[in-house]
């Protein structure tokens, strides 16, 4: 099949196949995620008017837009692009032309058709609004969302407007106002969604047939629409206003009271929504807060990579936990809410029973389905015995703040563990070399501080002896982020500052 002529594209490639569909596939040179930087979307704008002539001259059916990374579809902007459009003579002039580019996609006399699999957020997400039809892998991988409010901003790329109009006021503007990453199941039912396939390999002969039968999905049902009319959108809002101001205050967080602003004033018109979005947003991108939030992000995307990779990643499915106390007890439940098997010990039931109650609570907070909590209070087990310590992937020790006690108990632990277990210690104040003396391998323990709520706290400090190696510390932080939380890696001194892996 001859190609069209096409000028040089760093983060897109295009394939026109003998029936006339167009492959479109964003891979974003040098990162491991697709993003929508201002170069991608140039480009996408020049491809954009090239379909259109390959269109008229009867070429092109349609496009389908996948993605060339296995992470997913786009992760959203370029958030390392917002510092420098933050400056108000660039970011309304770039915003109206992203608009211009998505409202050329829509208003396409031809399909576009976004295949999505993996992470499908933020400006991914408004893209592929943008589209005719979506098709989405139904996988617990897939996630589809609009985190803009976590950065202090709402979505800017339209999305406001096409997530009411699919999806309803009510639903769109939760999705909006919680930035949930929804499971694809919840996306499709919501109507963001138009299909799902249950591999990626399916999303090619889906996104073929939707192009060749020229799909186009239908806007929500008029029973969600209503929702926006008259009297009723003041109610809706005001019932939102009062959820956010549970959970922020307007002069730390405007952006979600500026989106129910925006609403109140065109909810029930998705377009002057969407095309009301550009002045909202311009001082919302440059506040304080969003650039609070930006370092925010940034910081815990550079926590994220200090586990192991690859082949290197180690598979943790077994945590024991010595000590059921405030935090023992806090640690034994998350780690067993973050799906692993957890057994919990201290000197007898009486003191391990307090923390089973308070684990059962956080599951039914947490978790709501029924069967989910029940198989998060299945993986934790109490172990007044110690059983599970001789097979344990990582043992955790949260007893008293006693060195004697500390010392004897690692003794212990040292002779019964797995060789490739991770061994640590709670502790807030006691030295790792100090609680090491006396080990054969005085180099295997560690420290892993949590803080206390362990359930709201997302930092987990991995504490390095002078006996540690990297891949200690690696691993340690591995563990970290296998149930969730965010490693920093600091040295054994009570108070010590954080080193970096
Ligand atoms: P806690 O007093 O609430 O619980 C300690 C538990 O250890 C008790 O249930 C006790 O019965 C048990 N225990 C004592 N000896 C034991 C043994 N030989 N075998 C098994 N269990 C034994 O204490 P906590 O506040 O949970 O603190 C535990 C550790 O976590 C300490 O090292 C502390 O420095 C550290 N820490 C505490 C906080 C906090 O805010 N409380 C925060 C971070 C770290």
């Amino acid at each position: 099949m001859a190609q069209p002529q096409l000028p040089p594209m760093k983060n897109w490639r295009f394939e026109l196949d003998f029936e006339g569909i167009g492959w479109l596939t964003i891979d974003t040179p040098k990162a491991p995620v697709n993003t929508l930087s201002r170069e991608a979307i140039g480009e996408l704008e020049t491809l954009v008017l090239r379909f259109e002539d390959l269109f008229a001259e009867g070429v092109l059916q349609g496009v389908v837009l996948l993605s060339g990374k296995d992470s997913g579809f786009i992760a959203g902007a370029d958030v390392s692009e917002f510092d420098a459009m933050s400056d108000l003579s660039v970011l309304p002039g770039a915003l109206k032309r992203t608009h211009a580019l998505f409202d050329r996609i829509e208003n396409a006399r031809f399909p576009y058709v976004a295949c999505i699999h993996g992470f499908c957020l933020g400006g991914g997400l408004e893209l592929a609004l943008a589209c005719h039809w979506r098709v989405a892998v139904n996988a617990d991988s897939t996630r589809i969302g609009f985190p803009e409010v976590n950065l202090g901003i709402f979505p800017g790329f339209g999305g406001t407007g096409r997530s009411i109009r699919q999806a309803g006021p009510v639903d769109a503007m939760q999705a909006m106002l919680t930035a949930k990453m929804l499971k694809p199941g919840a996306a499709r039912g919501m109507g963001l969604v138009d299909k799902l396939v249950r591999h990626r390999d399916s999303l090619r002969w889906e996104g073929r047939k939707a192009v060749l039968q020229k799909r186009k999905s239908g806007v929500a049902p008029w029973t969600k629409r209503v929702m926006a009319m008259g009297p009723l959108r003041d109610y809706v809002a005001n019932k939102m206003k009062k959820e956010v101001a549970k959970k922020a205050q307007r002069a730390h967080y405007p952006a979600p009271y500026a989106l129910i602003e925006l609403f109140e004033k065109h909810g029930d018109d998705p377009k002057a929504m969407s095309a009301g979005e550009i002045d909202a947003f311009v001082p919302l991108l440059s506040s304080e807060t969003a650039t609070n939030l930006r370092r925010v992000f940034f910081l815990s995307e550079a926590l994220k990579k200090q586990g192991l990779r690859g082949t290197e990643k180690p598979v943790f499915r077994r945590v024991h936990v010595i000590g059921a106390g405030v935090m023992g007890g806090d640690i034994a439940a998350w780690c067993a809410l973050r799906g692993m098997g957890v057994t919990l010990q201290d000197l007898d039931m009486e003191r391990i029973k307090p923390a089973l109650d308070r684990a059962k609570s956080l599951f039914k907070k947490r978790l709501r389905k029924s069967v989910e909590v029940q198989s998060a209070i299945a993986r934790l087990e109490a172990d007044p015995q110690g059983k599970g310590l001789a097979r344990a992937d990582v043992v955790i020790e949260a007893v008293v703040e006693n060195l004697e006690i500390k010392r004897k108990i690692f003794l212990d632990v040292e002779k019964q563990v797995r060789p490739n277990a991770i061994i640590a210690t709670n502790t807030s104040s006691i030295e790792l070399e100090r609680i090491a003396e006396g080990l054969v391998n005085p180099s295997r323990l560690i420290g892993l501080h949590f803080f206390n709520p362990v359930a709201q706290l997302p930092l987990v400090e991995v504490i390095r002896s002078r006996f540690s190696t990297d891949l200690d510390i690696a691993r340690g932080a591995s563990f970290a982020l296998a149930i969730g939380k965010s490693p920093v890696a600091v040295k054994s001194a009570p108070g010590s500052s954080s080193t970096g892996c």
